[in-house]
């Protein structure tokens, strides 16, 4: 066991005391201070608070002449819960009901012997067996979240309510929206930081403005983890969201008029891989390919016969519903016959291509773009990765070509996203998610329902409802009543509009960053199931909603 001590001038024999008396039951790291000079509790209540906070420690103690001062400002951090107790009893009701993990002290107010004994007290009570304070505790938990806008909240309420509103549909709900993920709390930290506030056109050590010190140490860590996370020689951090890092790669390549050959949107394609009402289509001359109509999958060698007829300035891939892996490289194959810049979007795939879970396109392609907030897992944004001859024509396409100035709180934001994305859990993540999206798309295929491909590699799949005599847009809307989100879908060749379709998209990372696995899956796959066999059935619907919330209850929104 392990404890952090701390105080301030008013506590120094206390502390010295309780390191004496508990260093024989646990490792007490003693925080200080070590001299009898006047100083500030909330410095040594902060550095005990943020070891608890990191999970480096067990359990935080803190002194002051009351304990007051120390407990408020403990309970500002993250995880953290600090009980301020005066008896044993009050010790033993902390653990047990809040489960306090930090105990503060009043020098002034309690003995030393009767302190060493509410403390012996407080770290050998365990926190409610019997869970009967569980869901007090997770109220406590979505406190926090919300606490990031407390300040608001006396200021706005009508936004504040909204927050509140989408906290607990993202408690509530079994998201599985194949684009949507749950960033950290670090994330969100950075980016409703101060560094919003500062205006930074151009690039780190070639700025437009004066000032530009920090923000610059943010946009070079976001570059390096990108080319380190990635593997790539140059990348551009700024582009504000996914289209915008389709539109810089365009720009640095293409003349108006040019031509790309990308997979068709209906069937598994982006709006700004060239549809007729985005600036992609209006700009460039856009041919589309499609998948094979019998295995609903690319066909490689279809590809690079229409490639040769095209001669496509750009070839891209990559797409937001297309369940299989992608071979990058026979498209960079395709490429070197035809002479085409390779330029793969990996939006939806970036947090399994940066956990190995799926083959990387940063080798191959000319250009690869993104977005950070799909199962990257980081806050809505985009980026682009390409070889060092594109960086030039990359960089002035991003600043001056497009943007003005860049959003270095949301840059700060995808520099922390790409450091949580290097380490073995979110490897872990990525992996799970793969693993739970093949149990999903198992047990809804064991219930009967055609699965577009007839199955997945990755993060997602697309279920054909029309054969169950269903619509998309039907289907979508009773099972989102039964508290679980997914969306419409066109399927290859679809028949239906586009506002009706004949699919659905389902995908796993959201319910993969909250923790569950694939017993979670198999449950969830039985409550779809048993909806779309009978999506007008209110009893059944009903009995679902309250199956869901009760199974994402205990698994935390982070
Ligand atoms: C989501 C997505 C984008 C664009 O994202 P925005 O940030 O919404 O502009 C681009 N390409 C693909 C393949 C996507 O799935």
């Amino acid at each position: 066991m392990k404890i952090a001590i701390g105080t301030d001038h008013g506590g120094l024999e206390l502390k010295a005391i309780l390191i004496e008396a508990l260093s024989s039951i646990a490792t007490v790291i003693d925080m200080g201070p070590n001299e009898k000079k006047s100083c500030d509790y909330p410095d040594f209540a902060g550095a005990v608070a943020r070891k608890v906070s990191s999970g480096e420690v067990d359990f935080g103690i803190l002194i002051c002449r009351t304990g007051i001062g120390m407990s408020i400002a403990a309970n500002r951090f993250q995880n953290v819960r600090a009980g301020l107790c005066h008896t044993t009893e009050t010790a033993v009701l902390t653990r047990q009901h809040n489960g306090s993990n930090v105990l503060c002290l009043g020098a002034d107010i309690v003995s030393s012997e009767y302190a060493v004994e509410i403390a012996k007290t407080f770290i050998s009570t365990p926190v409610d067996a019997d869970q009967r304070h569980a869901r007090r505790r997770a109220k406590l938990e979505r406190a926090a979240r919300l606490s990031d806008c407390s300040g608001l909240a006396a200021y706005d309420s009508e936004i504040y309510e909204a927050i509140v509103d989408q906290t607990t549909q993202e408690d509530e709900e079994i998201n599985l929206i194949a684009s949507e993920n749950f960033s950290s709390r670090a994330c969100r930290e950075a980016a409703g930081s101060v560094l919003m506030n500062k205006y930074a056109e151009g690039y780190p050590a070639k700025r437009w403005y004066s000032g530009c010190g920090p923000v610059d140490k943010v946009e070079s860590l976001a570059i390096e983890r990108a080319k380190a996370l990635f593997g790539a020689e140059h990348a551009n951090v700024q582009p504000h969201c996914g289209s915008a890092a389709n539109m810089a790669v365009y720009f640095a390549c293409l003349k108006p008029g040019e031509t790309i050959l990308s997979l068709s949107l209906d069937q598994g394609g982006h709006l700004s891989h060239g549809s007729s009402v985005n600036f992609s289509g209006k700009l460039y001359n856009i041919v589309p390919y499609f998948v094979d109509k019998k295995t609903e999958t690319l066909d490689y060698d279809e590809l690079e016969k229409k490639a040769l007829e095209i001669k496509p300035k750009i070839l891209l891939s990559g797409a937001s519903a297309y369940p299989r892996a992608i071979d990058f490289k026979r498209i960079r194959e395709i490429c070197d016959k035809v002479g085409a810049i390779m330029m793969v979007d990996m939006a939806h795939i970036a947090g399994l291509v940066a956990g190995g879970a799926h083959e990387s396109p940063v080798p191959y392609a000319d250009f690869v773009t993104t977005t950070t907030h799909k199962t990257l897992r980081g806050p809505r944004g985009g980026l682009v990765l390409c070889k060092e001859k594109w960086a030039k024509a990359l960089d002035s396409a991003v600043f001056p070509g497009m943007q003005g100035g860049p959003l270095e709180n949301i840059i700060a934001a995808k520099a922390i996203c790409f450091k949580e994305a290097m380490s073995d859990d979110f490897k872990a993540y990525a992996a799970q998610v793969v693993k739970n999206c093949r149990v999903l798309c198992e047990t809804i295929k064991a219930r009967g329902y055609r699965i577009v491909s007839g199955g997945t590699d990755n993060h997602l799949f697309l279920v054909d409802v029309k054969e169950k005599g269903l619509t998309g847009k039907d289907a979508a809307a009773a099972l989102d009543a039964a508290g679980i989100v997914v969306n419409k879908n066109a399927i290859p060749y679809d028949t239906e509009s586009p506002f009706k379709t004949s699919g659905i998209r389902i995908g796993t990372a959201s319910v993969t960053t909250r923790g569950m696995k694939e017993g979670e899956m198999i449950k969830i796959g039985t409550m779809i199931a048993d909806v779309l066999d009978c999506i007008a059935d209110d009893k059944i619907i009903a009995r679902v909603k309250a199956e869901a919330k009760a199974l994402v209850s205990a698994f935390p929104v982070p």
